[in-house]
């Protein structure tokens, strides 16, 4: 199959009962992307059979109705003809997957769902050939954006696995193994394709292929084939989407260089597989905590009276949230529905028990019963014992210790911390010390004024999180030094 298409057509406007060289290029590159079929053509669309039927060779009735077709769904005049305008588009770099014009777009989104979907809704995906032209490791990064972009917004979690993948991601040239109409074709032309969610197309089922005869990079602007865009929308593919006529989307099939954010198109069409997981673009957190008991493998975000919850095993924000903490954190007090300072576990004697602390006092709730324990608010002055005075009148953020640390829990305030002790239940002695100081690793903005601190939990256990405003970083306990390659923002990172 012959995929370079049209190259030597400069400026041509070629109709009816035209019989050029050119008409058969115009062919080939019709049937292969699914908009005309020609006589023992191998079937690239469901919807093979109604596709108009060509002579080879021969600009005829057939060929212009699928030039008609083509023009209309991407949006040309629509004129019947090979014009210039038309040569242009097909001329440029695509995906490999057919367009389907069958199912032509209607009403105010354009995208168009595939087929099939994901039954699984947790798909894994792995790297099982990766290209010499960048390291594994940054092909996973530029993976890692796709599918995350793709799963922020709707209720999926692809993730990264290291065996019995769902998709399976690799690159290749020429006749790769799933037949000669999905052969690549050299430099340029087809970069990559994905294939829909099972059981579409059997083995090959949710893979995604990139043409290693590209050279693929992920710098910006881009200096080669760019990685992360042409991975954004092989993803859109695997996951159950495919072409969308609208040109800014990153489901359109041409490829005009660097696109890594989903348009409305898009995010309409992946919502429209899968339901909505919304984005709340949230900063400046009033406090963060883990979950514990019932509620373990969760991190919850407290802002203002309102709460977001985090999936800790997708690695992504649970879809359903804000929610309202007065209606759903039981038998708080009033004051403490709205603006608390810090949220921290209890260890020891105090396990699956939840502090709370607002000012100069706080609560107990009880993760297991999920309501608050009878008898609070309490002082912090005269129930936390050996605080220094500026400690129990408001704390910035609060965290219980893990690893070496467990047993400890340390409180923040501007640039200083204490660290109490949960089976002496008093602050340890020499405290309050300097964060600057004593927590190695810190960027320089996260030694003070710290607004909110929570523990990893699942894959993410042993890491400590700090949040200040639209930024997070983070802390190896055992190692006991900030990880580097931090501040990150809290946004596409976390929500
Ligand atoms: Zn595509
Ligand atoms: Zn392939």
């Amino acid at each position: 199959m012959r995929t370079k298409l049209l190259l030597s057509a400069d400026a041509l406007d070629l109709g009816l009962r035209a019989a050029t060289p050119v008409v058969g290029e115009l062919q080939a590159y019709l049937s292969r992307f699914g908009w005309l079929r020609l006589p023992g053509q191998e079937r690239v669309v469901a919807a093979h059979e109604t596709l108009p039927n060509a002579q080879p060779g021969h600009f005829d009735d057939a060929t212009e109705a699928a030039v008609v077709d083509f023009q209309r769904f991407y949006r040309l005049p629509v004129t019947g003809r090979l014009n210039p305008e038309t040569l242009a588009l097909m001329r440029r770099p695509r995906c490999g997957v057919p367009d389907k014009p069958a199912a032509f777009p209607g009403g105010p989104a354009n995208f168009v769902a595939a087929s099939t979907k994901w039954s699984n809704l947790r798909p894994g995906y792995m790297l099982s050939a990766g290209t010499a032209d960048l390291s594994d490791a940054s092909v996973y990064g530029a993976l890692f954006n796709a599918y995350r972009s793709w799963c922020l917004v709707a209720q999926i979690a692809a993730h990264r696995v290291s065996s019995g993948a769902d998709i399976d991601v690799r690159f290749a040239t020429g006749d790769h193994g799933d037949g000669a109409t999905n052969a690549f074709d050299g430099v340029g032309s087809i970069l990559a394709h994905g294939f829909y969610p099972p059981p579409n197309g059997g083995d090959l089922a949710g893979d995604l292929h990139f043409d290693d005869a590209e050279t693929w990079t992920r710098d910006l602007p881009p200096t080669g084939t760019d990685l992360d865009t042409v991975a954004l929308h092989e993803a859109g593919h695997t996951l159950g989407l495919d072409h969308s006529d609208v040109a800014s989307a990153v489901m359109y099939a041409f490829y005009g260089g660097a696109r890594r954010t989903l348009t409305d198109d898009d995010i309409a069409g992946i919502r429209s597989v899968y339901g909505t997981r919304e984005r709340n673009l949230v900063t400046n957190f009033d406090a963060t905590v883990e979950g514990e008991g019932p509620f373990a493998g969760k991190g919850y975000f407290f802002y203002g009276s309102r709460y977001l919850r985090y999936d800790y095993s997708d690695d992504l924000p649970d879809p359903g949230y804000p929610k309202s903490i007065a209606a759903e954190w039981h038998d708080l007090p009033a004051n403490f529905t709205t603006g608390i300072d810090a949220a921290f576990s209890g260890q020891n004697a105090f396990a699956g028990k939840l502090y709370i602390f607002k000012g100069d006092r706080y609560v107990r709730y009880d993760w297991a019963t999920d309501k608050t324990d009878p008898g609070y608010p309490k002082s912090i002055a005269a129930e936390w014992h050996d605080l220094p005075a500026d400690f129990t009148t408001g704390i910035d953020a609060a965290v219980t210790g893990k690893g070496p640390f467990a047993g400890k829990a340390y409180l923040f305030k501007g640039s200083q911390y204490i660290r109490y002790d949960w089976a002496t239940d008093k602050t340890d002695p020499g405290y309050p010390k300097s964060i600057a100081a004593m927590w190695p690793g810190l960027p320089a903005g996260f030694t003070s004024g710290i607004q909110a601190a929570m523990n990893g939990q699942k894959g993410f256990e042993g890491k400590l999180y700090l949040f200040k405003g639209a930024d997070y970083a983070r802390y190896d306990w055992a190692a006991d030094h900030g990880d580097p390659g931090y501040p990150l923002p809290i946004a596409f990172n976390w929500l």
